[in-house]
C-alpha cells in the first residue's frame, strides 16, 4: 500500500465517521416583545404608539425605534414554517411583553400577552415539541421573580399564558416551583429550561437570597442524575451570565450568582453539550474555560425578532432576526447554525420585501473547522489581529446587519473580546487591563486569579521550546566537533580560525 492509497482510505474512514452524525435542525426564537399598541401612525419616539391621532407611516412590519407589532410576529413564525417546517424541536428563550412602563400594564395584560404569543407558535407548529422560558419583561412588574419557591406567579402563566399546551404534566408541575424543567428530548439528551431571570441584577427581590427558589440546588441534582444515567444536556435560558459586549462592565447577574451559575457549568461542562440564551437582542456567543483557561463550553447568543432600539446609551437596534441550529442528534453538540432576519430598513424605505433571507452561516462565513468551544475561542482570539476581516464580520453580525454609526474603536472591540472570552467580571477587567498594557509595550499584571490566561501560558509554552532547541543545537554541534575531533571553542572564535583556514586556538 502505497503513500496515496493510505491517504485516500483515510480520508474514506473519515468521510464514513462524518456522515454517521445523526444531524438534527431547531429552532430559536426570541424576545418577541409583542407591542400591541404598535400603530402605523404612532410617534416613534413614543414606543410608536398613537396617543391622539397621529400622522406618522410607520410600516405595518415595524420600526427601529419601538416593539414588534402583530405583523412582524406572524411574518417571522411564518419564515420559521417557509424555511425549516419540521424541525425536532423549538427553543423559545422568552420576553414576549413590551417595553413600556409598568404604570401600562398589569398582571392580566402581562400574562395575556405572553399567551398571545404561546397560541400563534402551537398553531404555527402544531406537531411540534416547543420548550419555552420566561424572560424579564415576562414578570409584572418586570424583573421581579419572587425569591420563596412555588409563586403563585408560575400557575397563571401555566394557566393563562397557556404554557399548558407547551408542556407536559410532569414539567409544568416542576415550572410551578421557579419557573424551570427538565425533561428528556430521547433518551440520552436532556433540556434544562433555567429561570435565570432570578439573577437578574434587576431583580432587586433576589439580592438578598442565596438560591432564589432553589434553582442552584435544582441544576447540581439534576446535573449530577443526568451525569450517572450518562446522558447530555442541552440548556436555555433567558439572561446569560458574563458581560454585555456592547456597554462596558455591564453584568447580567448578581456576581455572587455569575461565579455560582458558572462553577456548576464548569462541573458539569463533560455534559452540558448546548447553552442557548436571548436577552441581549444582539448576536454574540460566550466561551466557558475550565479552571486551567481552556475552552470546555461554548454559550450562544441568539439575537431578537424585535428590532427595538436599546434604551441603554449606544446599544443600538437590530433587525429582526431568526436563528436554526444543526446539531448532533445523540449529544446535543451544535454543529452549525444559520442566522436569518429581515432587512427591515429595505422595507421601511419600499425597496425590500417580507422574505427573511440567510444573513450568514457559521461555520461558513466565520471559517471555522467546527463550532467546538475550542474552535469558538481561537475565533474569538483572532478577532484581537489588527484590522481582523472576522471581527468587522462579527460587529456587522452583532447588530444583524443593523449598525449605522461608525465603527468600533479599540476600546469598543476589547470590550467585546474580553466579553465573549471571560465570563466573570474579575477576568474580564483583567482581561482588559492585560490587553491595555500589552499594546502600550508595559509588563502586564500578573494575574492572581485562579484563571490564569492562556496567552499567559503560551508565552512560557514557547520560552520551554526556544530552550528545548538551543540545548539541542548545542549537542549537536558538540557531537559534531568531537567527532573531528576538534576541542569544542566557542562560535565566534572557530569561526575566525575557519576563515584563516588554520587549526583550532588553543
Ligand atoms: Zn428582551
Amino acid at each position: 500500500m502505497n503513500f496515496l492509497s493510505i491517504v485516500l482510505f483515510a480520508g474514506i474512514v473519515i468521510e464514513v465517521c462524518a456522515s454517521s452524525v445523526d444531524t438534527g435542525y431547531f429552532w430559536q426564537v426570541t424576545d418577541f416583545h409583542y407591542d400591541a399598541n404598535y400603530s402605523t401612525k404612532g410617534d416613534p419616539l413614543r414606543m410608536c404608539h398613537d396617543m391622539s391621532g397621529g400622522s406618522y407611516s410607520n410600516s405595518i412590519y415595524g420600526n427601529y425605534h419601538c416593539d414588534s407589532p402583530w405583523k412582524l410576529i406572524q411574518s417571522a413564525t411564518a419564515a420559521m414554517k417557509r424555511i425549516h417546517p419540521n424541525p425536532d424541536f423549538i427553543l423559545w428563550t422568552g420576553d414576549s411583553v413590551p417595553h413600556v412602563a409598568d404604570s401600562d400594564l398589569d398582571l392580566q395584560k402581562v400574562q395575556r400577552n405572553i399567551g398571545n404569543i404561546t397560541l400563534h407558535l402551537r398553531f404555527v407548529f402544531p406537531d411540534t415539541k416547543i420548550y419555552p422560558v420566561l424572560g424579564n419583561h415576562d414578570e409584572y412588574p418586570k424583573d421581579a421573580y419572587p425569591p420563596a419557591p412555588g409563586s403563585d406567579y408560575y400557575k397563571g402563566i401555566i394557566q393563562n399564558a397557556h404554557f399548558d399546551q407547551l408542556l407536559t404534566n410532569d414539567t409544568a408541575k416542576q415550572f410551578l416551583t421557579g419557573g424551570y424543567y427538565t425533561t428528556l428530548i430521547h433518551p440520552g439528551l436532556r433540556v434544562m429550561g433555567l429561570n435565570t431571570n432570578l439573577l437578574y441584577s434587576q431583580d432587586k427581590l433576589t439580592a438578598n437570597s442565596d438560591d432564589p427558589a432553589g434553582q442552584f440546588q435544582w441544576m447540581d441534582n439534576t446535573l449530577t442524575k443526568a451525569r450517572t444515567a450518562k446522558e447530555k444536556v442541552i440548556i436555555l435560558s433567558h439572561v446569560p451570565p458574563g458581560v454585555f459586549e456592547k456597554y462596558n462592565s455591564l453584568m447580567w447577574f448578581y456576581d455572587k450568582f455569575n461565579i455560582r451559575y458558572v462553577r456548576i457549568l464548569q462541573k458539569f461542562s463533560d455534559i452540558i453539550t448546548a447553552q442557548i440564551y436571548g436577552h441581549e437582542h444582539t448576536d454574540s456567543f460566550r466561551i466557558l474555560k475550565d479552571t486551567q483557561g481552556s475552552p470546555v463550553g461554548t454559550l450562544f447568543l441568539a439575537p431578537a425578532v424585535t428590532p427595538w432600539n436599546s434604551s441603554l446609551a449606544g446599544v443600538g437596534a437590530n433587525n429582526p432576526s431568526l436563528r436554526l441550529y444543526i446539531y448532533n442528534k445523540t449529544d446535543g453538540t451544535i454543529l452549525n447554525y444559520k442566522q436569518y432576519y429581515l432587512d427591515l430598513a429595505s422595507l421601511i424605505h419600499g425597496v425590500g420585501n417580507t422574505n427573511w433571507t440567510l444573513e450568514y452561516d457559521a461555520q461558513r462565513d466565520y471559517q471555522l473547522p467546527d463550532l467546538s468551544p475550542k474552535s469558538m475561542n481561537n475565533l474569538a482570539v483572532s478577532f484581537n489581529q489588527d484590522n481582523s476581516a472576522m471581527f468587522l464580520k462579527y460587529l456587522t453580525f452583532n447588530s444583524v446587519s443593523q449598525t449605522v454609526k461608525p465603527g468600533c474603536d479599540s476600546v469598543c472591540k476589547l470590550t467585546h473580546v474580553c466579553s465573549i472570552t471571560e465570563l466573570e467580571l474579575l477576568n474580564f477587567k483583567l482581561c482588559q487591563s492585560s490587553e491595555t498594557t500589552r499594546t502600550t509595550q508595559h509588563p502586564g499584571p500578573t494575574p492572581s486569579h485562579r484563571h490564569r490566561r492562556p496567552v499567559g501560558k503560551m508565552y512560557i509554552y514557547i520560552i520551554i521550546g526556544l530552550g528545548a532547541v538551543v540545548f539541542l543545537l548545542f549537542i549537536v554541534v558538540a557531537i559534531v566537533c568531537i567527532r573531528r575531533r576538534r576541542h569544542f571553542v566557542p562560535h565566534r572564535f572557530s569561526r575566525f580560525s575557519n576563515s584563516l583556514g588554520s587549526g583550532p586556538i588553543n
